[in-house]
């Protein structure tokens, strides 16, 4: 699945940008000069409207991922710093007890058909049922290419809801999208299924839309993290009574997920994803039992080690959309070297648990501040009028001082400049 050698490189965030590309060349079977490929305005044209310019993000790589024994090196573009360094950072303990483990369902989107003013909705739903097989038939004629692929519309499910504007039916419409993100393909396949579907029902449609709650499009990673690692036995039970209240509360739970999202959403972007799409799905999942809560698990092994789960619906494609076409997406999808929609889901996931764990280790021991500001302190520092080969100098002397502020870092520059 990989060409990757291994997604261990020692010191690999000390090099310059220049040696990291090189060495990324080396193990993960992409050119140098791969790397210059960037979003031309023509592009961009033909993915938003209005364009009048590209807006660039960093994009970094973390390391050391091991999923179900196979080395990979993670392509993220994110504008937060410390982002990057925390889920390396996670994966390298994880890999001490052989990394990640998934699992993952078939790629099942849904597709709503709203249906009002239905008289009868039993014989309704008894009439959608006799003719099952004549509806899955004619959705999948929209999209031979799909079908060529393994793929296609699979069943049909009914619901039935009150609602204030009297009694609806929501016809789902269950399609393997394979390696698609499938809003598309879904959407085409609801909108001419509507008027069939409306003539069997006796009823009106309205909405023909994906759900983007695609519950049936789950994806699971799980990993060890090492005890003696974290520091023992007491930091274990420290990071589970940090945990704990995102199980509980909703207000801590939102700060912990978008702690699982600052990974997902970056390697989601990197890909030429739908962050937005990703994050509708995971907020709603993680709301499903009436209650917002955590999406990941934490608890304790017979060794004393801690484990980790985290299960979502991940809609990714690896085809379709601007993933096809943005060269950076492209060149990402490359050195991530995964070739179906549930492997992407899968690293995806792993890289939403490896940041959730290394967040919570961070609250739960030293804070997170201290080693965010650090890696922040560059930013300060450019914030502060630095320039050139002042900005490492004046970074590195705020964290050495543990003053990582704009206005003391005004205060050393000025000093800086004066010597
Ligand atoms: P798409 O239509 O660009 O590509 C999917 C098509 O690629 C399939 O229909 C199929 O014909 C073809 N294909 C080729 N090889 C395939 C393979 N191996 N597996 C599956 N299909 C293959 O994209 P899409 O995935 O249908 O839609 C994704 C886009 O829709 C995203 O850009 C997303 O932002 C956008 N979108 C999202 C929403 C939402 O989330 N609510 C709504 C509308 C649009």
């Amino acid at each position: 699945m990989s060409k990757q050698k291994s997604s261990k490189v020692p010191g690999f965030y000390k090099l310059s940008v220049k040696q990291r590309v090189e060495k990324l060349a080396e193990v993960a079977g992409v050119s140098a000069k791969e790397f210059e490929a960037l979003l031309d305005l023509k592009t961009a044209d033909l993915m938003a409207e209005n364009v009048v310019s590209t807006f660039a993000l960093p994009l970094g790589v973390a390391m050391n991922f091991v999923i179900n024994g196979i080395e990979f090196i993670v392509p993220m573009a994110t504008e937060e710093s410390s982002v990057i360094a925390a889920c390396s950072n996670g994966a390298k303990i994880a890999r001490i007890h052989g990394g990640f483990t998934t699992e993952c369902t078939d790629p099942l989107m849904i597709g709503q058909i709203q249906l009002l003013d239905v008289a009868d909705v039993k014989k309704a739903e008894s009439a959608l049922m006799q003719n099952k097989e004549k509806l899955l038939s004619l959705a999948n004629q929209q999209d031979n290419v799909l079908v060529g692929f393994g793929g296609g519309a699979r069943d049909i499910e009914v619901r039935v809801l009150d609602s204030p504007v009297g009694k609806m039916m929501v016809v789902h419409l269950v399609v393997d999208v394979r390696d698609a993100m499938g809003a598309n393909v879904v959407n085409t396949m609801c909108e001419a299924l509507a008027p069939v579907i409306s003539e069997l029902c006796g009823g009106r449609a309205r909405l023909k839309i994906l759900s983007n709650l695609c519950d049936k499009r789950l994806v699971k990673s799980k990993a060890i993290f090492d005890a003696e690692k974290m520091g023992g036995d007491e930091v274990v039970d420290a990071f589970l009574e940090s945990y704990v209240l995102a199980s509980i509360d909703p207000y801590r739970a939102a700060t912990h997920n978008k702690g699982i999202m600052n990974g997902i959403d970056a390697v989601v972007l990197a890909t030429g994803n739908d962050t937005r799409a990703v994050e509708a799905g995971a907020h709603a999942y993680a709301a499903r039992k009436g209650q917002y809560s955590s999406l990941t698990r934490y608890w304790k092994d017979e060794q004393g080690n801690l484990v980790g789960e985290l299960q979502m619906p991940l809609a990714l494609g690896m085809v379709g959309g601007a993933g096809s076409i943005h060269p950076s997406a492209l060149l990402a999808k490359k050195i991530l070297g995964v070739s179906t929609s549930q492997q992407l889901a899968e690293v995806v996931a792993s890289v939403g648990l490896a940041q959730n764990f290394a967040a919570v280790f961070a609250l739960s021991t030293v804070g997170i501040q201290k080693g965010h500001m650090s890696l922040h302190a560059k930013n300060i520092a450019v914030m502060a009028g630095a320039i050139g080969d002042e900005i490492e100098t004046l970074a590195t002397r705020l964290v050495e001082d543990e003053l990582v502020k704009i206005d003391y870092a005004k205060k050393v520059l000025e000093q800086m400049r004066k010597k």
